[in-house]
């Protein structure tokens, strides 16, 4: 799933290519991707594309007073094409388009928004302000917004009785951060993702602040002015211990362990993390008994 990094990036590269353009076409295909109806999305059709911008892992194209508004989910993401068909997509089980955006010139460009395999996530709304979209409406801060400081960042974590690594993913606590990026974060915070939130002390709290803010801004800086198609397989290698269960840790040298956590798994490495200890995996425990 692309988080902050990526959609930033896609938001920078999407800003050179769109705003400025007037749409000429768009065409939706998988209909259960749309989640608002009024305005239709075809409404889009003649207008001028403005600003293109990031709420969390939202994409939000504007154009002429009415938002595109895209959640790319687990499995969808945006292709640039230089020359689109002029026919309409035909819909097919197999064919992953959910929506085409043709812009208009002699070129034909523009982009298709795909989303691959059967479990259906993508999510795109047409609103004439973003704050109508409940995921956007929700968003907790952004971690990269220059007001963003160490003592907000205390702000949200004083109280909270969760484990940590639930917190940093969170959309409603912190904008932006997933899964990936969250063990990633937790582990240059030298950290266990099952720490409490509210037992970090004033030192844990501003290393992992420290972390969160490195992590998130390299892997920015490293998907900088690639194009949509190389941002997954960058996100992918920039990963220490995110995915990379049974490799070394490229900091010690430890094996990258990983637990299940929530609805899907998490990695750490136990060395840099755990004092050495591997945490309990719940779904294991549950199997053994
Ligand atoms: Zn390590």
């Amino acid at each position: 799933m692309p988080e902050l990094p990526e959609v930033e990036a896609l938001t920078a590269y999407l800003s050179e290519r769109l705003t400025g353009r007037v749409i000429a076409e768009v065409r939706p295909v998988a209909i259960s991707a749309l989640k608002t109806y009024d305005p239709p999305v075809t409404a889009l059709a003649g207008r001028t594309v403005g600003p293109v911008v990031r709420h969390g892992k939202f994409l939000d194209i504007e154009a002429g007073g009415l938002h595109l508004v895209v959640h790319l989910a687990r499995a969808g993401w945006l292709r640039w094409k230089e020359h689109l068909p002029a026919e309409p997509p035909r819909p097919s089980t197999r064919n992953p388009l959910a929506l085409r955006v043709r812009l208009e010139g002699p070129d034909g460009d523009g982009f298709d928004l795909t989303e691959a395999g059967t479990k259906k996530g993508l999510a795109v709304h047409l609103v004439r302000d973003a704050a109508e979209v409940p995921g956007v409406a929700r968003l907790g801060p952004d971690p990269l917004a220059p007001d963003f400081d160490l003592a907000r960042f205390r702000a949200l974590l004083g109280g909270e009785r969760r484990r940590i690594k639930g917190v940093l993913r969170d959309q409603s606590v912190l904008a932006g951060v997933g899964n990936a990026y969250s063990d990633e974060v937790l582990h240059a915070a030298r950290m266990s993702p099952y720490k409490l939130a509210a037992d970090l002390s004033e030192e844990e709290t501003a290393r992992l602040f420290e972390a969160l803010g490195t992590t998130l801004r390299e892997a920015v800086e490293r998907s900088r002015g690639l194009a949509a198609g190389e941002l997954k397989a960058e996100k992918k290698l920039g990963m220490r211990v995110h995915g990379r269960t049974g490799q070394p840790c490229p900091v010690c040298g430890d094996t990258v362990r990983e637990v299940s956590f929530a609805d899907s798994s998490l990695q750490y490495c136990p060395t840099c993390q755990t004092g050495g200890k591997p945490l309990a995996d719940r779904r294991l425990s549950r199997l053994l008994k």
